[in-house]
């Protein structure tokens, strides 16, 4: 075969994560913890035990470096493909005519199209074992609606998902998918809710946002003890559970014999850059990797490159408590246009930790940049990978013309969180030239 050796790394089934990892435990500063907005002091896991089962919360809030994964949810992971394998974009490096190596991580081949499954799981079935009949959330592009949906039908979980009503116009179809899974949907702002009706009251016509359905979501939840709600980014908790990407990939790189340079991934709320990168950064707080870490947000939410280092709710209408993170203001939202996803105000706070102690750092692109890697991704790796993961794929590109130009044989690895095949749309606007700048 004239393809390199290390073209693929596979793992078997046995070698599922059987822990998670929590950066909480190493981060050089302590995280800031999460502060009630009524009281002004850092709130108890009581004051979020209407939203949150208990499993889920002391997770949120624990300081072990690493905790058990339940068989059952191993188990389950065997279904949404993993572990994904870990391939050489060895056609895009050659297009390139870079000397630096390029790896992705593919999590564009679970069954639900994105790596959201990975904590869906996990949040189903501590729910499920919590004994809540309904799970109510939030999605934006819709991955996280579709990926919640699907698993709670496992574990016998009805879900209500929200769905920003812009987007909710723009992809008809993810209404079928949920629906499909057993799921109930939402365009959000919904008359469903108090807060719906009075936002939608307030701003008629708007195209919602991720902070606006959530908002709608956490009502539903905290009106009912029998309903929990359920965020697929952004806490510690979601964080962890994605460290089984991260993890994976530690064990494939030390199998083929591959150290890292530079790590990448895209960055919404932070889960799939947190669960890809945090194992590794373990090791760099420990001095063991002089890897580099680096976040590709969107220009339509720069939070980590535009927006303060502050306390602000991770919601429009103050059902979360406050968060110590990279933010744009609770009631941003992002331009209209917008068809890339990640349009999240927040980051997460341990992603948003990271890169405040200076152990990562932040990149952001518009989506005309990002779609154009995008479509040189599909030419020459055959994979339409999904606006989101575009960012990480145009880092990557541009640190491996650097490379072309400065002679460096770096290695770079980045994370395919999904594909967009069910994403056409922006690719559309992308070929036929009406897509236009979405940095507002
Ligand atoms: C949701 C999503 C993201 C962004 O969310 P993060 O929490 O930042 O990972 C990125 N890629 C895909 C495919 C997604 O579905």
């Amino acid at each position: 075969m004239s393809l390199p050796k290390d073209i693929r790394t596979t793992l078997d089934v046995e070698d599922i994560p059987k822990k998670w990892y929590n950066l909480a435990a190493d981060l050089p500063k302590p995280l800031e913890p999460p502060i009630n907005p009524k009281t002004g002091k850092p709130a108890g896991p009581e004051e979020l035990g209407s939203l949150f089962c208990r499993e889920i919360l002391e997770q949120e809030m624990s300081l072990e470096r690493y905790i058990d994964i339940p068989e059952e949810v191993r188990d389950n992971l065997v279904y949404l493909n993993r572990p994904s394998p870990l391939q050489r974009a060895y056609r895009l490096e050659k297009y390139l005519k870079t000397p630096a190596k390029i790896y992705f991580k593919r999590e564009d081949l679970s069954p639900l199209g994105s790596h959201k499954g990975n904590t869906a799981l996990a949040q189903a079935y501590y729910n499920a074992e919590a004994g809540i009949h309904t799970l109510t959330t939030e999605t934006g592009a819709g991955q996280w609606g579709t990926a919640l949906a699907a698993v709670s039908n496992l574990f016998d979980i009805k879900t209500t998902v929200f769905m920003v009503r812009g987007s909710y116009d723009q992809k008809p179809t993810r209404k079928s998918l949920i629906e499909l899974y057993g799921g109930t949907i939402y365009p959000s702002p919904s008359a469903h809710t108090e807060f719906g009706k009075k936002y939608l009251k307030e701003h008629p016509g708007t195209v919602g946002s991720l902070g606006v359905a959530i908002t709608e979501a956490c009502e539903v939840a905290s009106k009912d003890p029998g309903t929990c709600y359920s965020l697929g980014s952004v806490l510690n908790h979601v964080m962890l559970h994605q460290t089984v990407i991260g993890l994976e990939a530690m064990e494939q790189m030390k199998k083929a014999e591959i150290e890292p340079d530079m790590m990448i991934a895209c960055a919404g709320g932070g889960s799939n850059f947190g669960g890809f990168c945090f194992p590794m950064m373990g090791e760099k707080i420990k001095g063991r990797t002089e890897c580099e870490f680096v976040a590709a947000e969107s220009k339509a939410a720069p939070s980590m490159t535009e927006g303060d280092f502050r306390y602000d709710l991770g919601d429009t209408g103050g059902y979360t408590p406050l968060l110590m993170m990279y933010t744009m203001g609770h009631d941003y939202v992002p331009s209209s246009v917008h068809a890339g996803g990640l349009r999240y105000h927040g980051m997460s706070p341990l992603v948003s930790a990271a890169v405040n102690q200076g152990i990562a750092r932040a990149v952001a692109y518009d989506q005309l940049e990002t779609f154009e890697a995008g479509a040189m991704f599909v030419k020459t790796e055959g994979i339409v990978p999904a606006p989101e993961s575009t960012h990480a794929i145009k880092a990557a590109i541009d640190e491996a013309v650097r490379c072309r130009k400065t002679g460096e044989e770096k290695t770079i690895v980045f994370c395919l969180s999904g594909h967009g095949l069910l994403d056409l749309k922006g690719y559309s606007e992308y070929l036929d030239g009406s897509m236009r700048s979405s940095a507002n």
